[in-house]
């Protein structure tokens, strides 16, 4: 049986307003808000994990955290550049995420997009 470390990592997304073009485009952005680490022993075609496996325990804590993660954080989201105050960020939406990876929980995108 061959054991995969694996993250259960949890994000809050919201969308970042990338710019007026196109009447106004979003994209993206996560901040990973819970991560865990366990050794996965399922079987590598397996479907999910059972219940068995620490994996499945750390996703049930996820969810939980999920449940009762705070709303409220729009300050986060302010434009990184200060001299455009104008693309200050807006939260459309406070979505949570949960993926389970094989890297610990990272902010994306890695490179914020531009309009081209
Ligand atoms: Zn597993």
């Amino acid at each position: 049986m061959s054991r995969t470390q694996l993250w259960v990592n949890v994000y809050e997304v919201s969308q970042m307003f990338g710019g007026p073009e196109e009447g106004g485009w979003f994209f993206d952005v996560g901040i990973p808000a819970w991560s865990q680490q366990a050794l996965c022993g399922c079987h590598e075609l397996a479907e999910g994990h059972d219940d068995t496996c620490p994996i499945h325990h750390l996703i049930v804590e996820a969810q939980k955290f999920m449940e009762g993660l705070d709303e409220g954080w729009d300050e986060r989201f302010i434009s990184q550049d200060a001299d455009e105050p104008e693309h200050r960020g807006e939260r459309v939406y406070g979505n949570k995420e949960l993926r389970v990876e094989k890297v610990t929980g990272h902010a994306y995108p890695d490179v914020w997009p531009h309009y081209e």
